[in-house]
């Protein structure tokens, strides 16, 4: 057996208040040093029907060609990848990926990267690139 090496980290960046912070790359959740709420750091799969409120993580959300969100917003650290469909505003440090077979419909869609496959359906406004403001803190 080898040795146990020091974990690796990975940054994440808190969809509440934008702070980032290093948690180590088993982290499911944690509690954000900044705001101190808790935080959800693991990527998420959809591959059925989900009825949500908030779908929120630091990690990466993935909708199946099965899968369906309806929400009010999806916010999360590594970006979108949707084949099936998403009813939800989308806030995200990443990138979207629509498939071909995709649909999103939400207020507002905001993201680093934007992929539309062709025959993807989008209806609503789209702000690509956004980059989530800084955290107006108060700099040491
Ligand atoms: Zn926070």
């Amino acid at each position: 057996m080898a040795k146990a090496k020091a974990p690796a980290r990975r940054t994440i960046r808190c969809y509440l208040c934008g702070n980032r912070s290093e948690v180590s790359l088993r982290t499911m959740s944690t509690t954000c040093p900044k705001c101190n709420r808790a935080i959800k750091v693991e990527d998420v799969t959809v591959k059925t029907y989900l009825p949500v409120n908030d779908l929120q993580t630091c990690g990466k959300v993935t909708i199946t060609a099965k899968g369906r969100v309806v929400a009010k917003r999806i916010q999360c650290g590594d970006g979108v990848v949707c084949e099936g469909t998403i009813e939800a505003a989308i806030e995200t440090d990443g990138d979207v990926s629509l498939g071909p077979k995709a649909l999103w419909k939400g207020q507002v869609l905001q993201s680093r990267s934007l992929q539309i496959a062709d025959g993807a359906k989008l209806l609503g406004l789209v702000t690509v690139p956004w980059h989530r403001p800084e955290s107006n803190g108060e700099k040491k």
